[in-house]
Order: C-alpha cells, then sequence, then structure tokens
C-alpha cells in the first residue's frame, strides 16, 4: 500500500493568488484521513490535485515513491466519490456500479463477482436492476460508494460525499463508511465541512483555513488541545469560549472584565511572560460552583439564553460584547435572567499569545480514562 505525500504543495489559478499555500502532510496508508474546514478554504481544491484533476501550481505530491504531479488520473490508483455523485440514468443499479470495470475491460465474471460483494455490503442486492430514478438519495449515494468500492483502488479520495443526505441517513452512513474503510483496508482521504464528521470519521483531521493548514492530529487531541483560537472555535459545539483578557501581574489575575478576574496560581505566573492573551475555555469545564470551590473561583454571572436539550442543558451569559456558553449534563431548571454561580478555574482554561495565535498553555481538563479493565466488562 501506498502513502500519499503533499510537500509544499501550493495552488493558484490567477497567477495572483494563492488558493492553497505551505500545505506539507503525509497520509499514511489505511488511513481515514480528513480534510475539514469551512466553505471556499481549499478542500476541493486538494482532493483534485491529488485525484490529478486539477494542476499543482507548486511543490511536489508523492504517491508511494512516485512522484505523480504529472501522472494521469487513471494512472494514480484511486477512486473518487464527488458530492454530486453523477449516476448514469439510462443504466441500471449494477450497471452503475460495474461502469468503470466496463471501460478497463476487467472480464465479465470478475465484474458480477465484484458487484455482487459490494451491493451486498452497502445493502444494494435488492436493487441492482433498478434505474437511479427509483431510489431514495441515501441508495444513490451508496452506489456512487459501491462503484468506487469495485474498482478496488487502494487510495479514495471523497468531497463532502454526505452532505445531500438528512442528518439521520447521514449519521447512519459515517458509521457504515467507516465500517467499510476499515473492512477494505483503504486510505481514505475525505473531505468535509462538517466537524461532527471529522471528529466521528478521521483517525487525523487536517483543520484547514483560507488554503493553510492550521492543525493537523487525532480528532480529540485537537479538541483538547486546539494550536489557534481558529481551530477551538471551529471544531465542538457550542464552540470554546474566547475573550481577549489582560493578565495583571501584580494581582496575578487574568482580567476578563470588570466582573471577572481569574486567579492564576503562584506556580504559574512564569508561564504567562506578556500583558495579553486570548483566554479560551470549553463550554463544560464552566462548571457549577460548589462548597469546594475556591472563593476566589466563584462568579455570579446573569444567564442571558437557555437550551434544555433533554440530556444536557445549555446557557449562555455575557461578557461585554461577548457572549459565553455553558454545557451542562441533565435538565436544569434555568430561566433568562437568574444568577447563575459558577466555577472558572484557570486549570480549565486555554490560553493563546494574543499576537501569535499560537496555544501557550494547555487546559488540564482532558476527559476520563478508564484505570481498570474490570470496568469494561
Ligand atoms: P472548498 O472545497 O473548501 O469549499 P474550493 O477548493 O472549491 O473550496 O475553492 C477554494 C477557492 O478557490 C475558492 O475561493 C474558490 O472560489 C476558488 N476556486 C475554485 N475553483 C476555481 C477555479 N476553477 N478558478 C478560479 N478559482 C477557483
Ligand atoms: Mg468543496
Amino acid at each position: 500500500m501506498k502513502r500519499v505525500e503533499l510537500s509544499n504543495i501550493s495552488k493558484t489559478y490567477d497567477k495572483t493568488v494563492d488558493i492553497l499555500s505551505n500545505i506539507n502532510v503525509t497520509i499514511e496508508p489505511g488511513e481515514f484521513f480528513v480534510l475539514v474546514g469551512p466553505s471556499g478554504c481549499g478542500k476541493s481544491t486538494m482532493l483534485r490535485m491529488i485525484a490529478g484533476l486539477e494542476e499543482i501550481t507548486g511543490g511536489t505530491l508523492k504517491i508511494g515513491d512516485q512522484v505523480a504531479n504529472q501522472l494521469p488520473p487513471n494512472k494514480r490508483e484511486l477512486s473518487m466519490v464527488f458530492q454530486n455523485y453523477a449516476l448514469y440514468p439510462h443504466l441500471t443499479v449494477e450497471q452503475n456500479i460495474a461502469f468503470g470495470l466496463h471501460v478497463k475491460k476487467i472480464k465479465k465474471d470478475e465484474q458480477k463477482k465484484r458487484v455482487t460483494e459490494a451491493a451486498e455490503m452497502l445493502g444494494l442486492t435488492d436493487y441492482l436492476d433498478r434505474k437511479p430514478r427509483a431510489l431514495s438519495g441515501g441508495q444513490r449515494q451508496r452506489v456512487a460508494l459501491a462503484r468506487a468500492i469495485v474498482s478496488e483502488a487502494p487510495i479514495c479520495l471523497m468531497d463532502e460525499p454526505l452532505s445531500n443526505l438528512d442528518a439521520k441517513l447521514r449519521a447512519q452512513m459515517r458509521s457504515e463508511l467507516r465500517r467499510i474503510q476499515r473492512e477494505l483496508n483503504m486510505t481514505m482521504i475525505y473531505v468535509t465541512h462538517d466537524q461532527v464528521e471529522a471528529m466521528t470519521m478521521g483517525d487525523r483531521i487536517m483543520i484547514l483555513n483560507q488554503g493553510e493548514i492550521q492543525q493537523v492530529g487525532k480528532p480529540i487531541e485537537i479538541y483538547n488541545y486546539p494550536e489557534n483560537p481558529f481551530v477551538a472555535t471551529f471544531i465542538g459545539s457550542p464552540s470554546m469560549n474566547l475573550k481577549k483578557a489582560t493578565y495583571a501581574r501584580e494581582k496575578n489575575q487574568l482580567v476578563l472584565n470588570e466582573n471577572i478576574a481569574i486567579t492564576v496560581p503562584s506556580t504559574e505566573t512564569t508561564t504567562l511572560p506578556n500583558a495579553q492573551y486570548t483566554v479560551g475555555i470549553r463550554p463544560e469545564h464552566i462548571t457549577m460552583a460548589t462548597e469546594q470551590t475556591l472563593a476566589e473561583n466563584r462568579f455570579e454571572v446573569v444567564v442571558t439564553n437557555v437550551e434544555v436539550l433533554g440530556d444536557e442543558t445549555i446557557f449562555s451569559f455575557s461578557l461585554g460584547e461577548t457572549e459565553w456558553a455553558v454545557k451542562w449534563n441533565g435538565q436544569w431548571q434555568i430561566d433568562i435572567g437568574d444568577v447563575v454561580l459558577i466555577e472558572l478555574d484557570f486549570a480549565a482554561l486555554s490560553l493563546f499569545d494574543s499576537e501569535s495565535d499560537r496555544l501557550v498553555k494547555k487546559s488540564a481538563k482532558a476527559g476520563n480514562r478508564l484505570e481498570r479493565k474490570e470496568v469494561l466488562v
């Protein structure tokens, strides 16, 4: 199996503006790699360059040990599924799935075998004789998927393949796609603008903004330790709360506004050389103050909005111009205008340098670990 290696890749369409720049990443064989970012950030362009459908302006693309910049698409041993998966309306499902094999002059009985297997894997066996118009959106999407699978290309590229489906089907297809990728041991490069898809599907994800890599890593690492405020707000819902704060060295406090100043433990003061930081905290890390809460970490806030979602409650309060969200498990009877006593702990904060935007202090709240195996059985 071959890795896909991008070194210093750049792209411009008009020779003036770089749509992509400094793209350096290696996608490992068998990996489910997700490329995520807002609309227009260059995801499709990057995927199409890997596929050979778009010229590479600068840098080197390698597939395995071979430089692939000039390699024609059909020599790259990859398959591709687009958002608008075009099926041939006059062909049956079976013929649509087998279309590429037919073009490649694969023997009839081999074609049959692969189509039967793929149809079974995707629950399309009963629909092989139908025409695409007699299928639901989800079924059509699966036909497009089956077509990629029967090609048996070791590398599969997908560009927002689920975005035309309704929420329930999308959730179902997420896990189905992941299962198929594992079963076939494919290398998957998957483009989406949806951070939930990225978080749930990717072995690793790459976050792109305005043509530049923001961060590459395992989903949970990125969630816990976002390298800059863009990533912090892009991954996670509600977003990480952010606020520019002043570090008042003489009082050892990070001042968010006139009411809220968070005390910096004396052991941490040397790690804060500057006067300005962007403070970040995940909504679930703003907890309810209890009797154990240090007095200096307790703050009264006035609720400005509430959403009770059944299993969790989200409310917000304002910090000057910005609204901060708080997420608590379970159902809480909170109304707009209520005063709530919260705990804000320095340990839970992420701090970003206010000039470079780099993460300078990680949050210490990183989830739970099962200590003993017996807990699992
Ligand atoms: P994404 O898939 O992340 O939404 P795209 O890769 O499609 O973004 O586009 C990235 C940028 O490149 C956008 O600003 C888009 O307008 C521009 N772009 C895409 N295709 C072309 C093209 N063929 N000619 C000129 N500009 C293009
Ligand atoms: Mg796109």
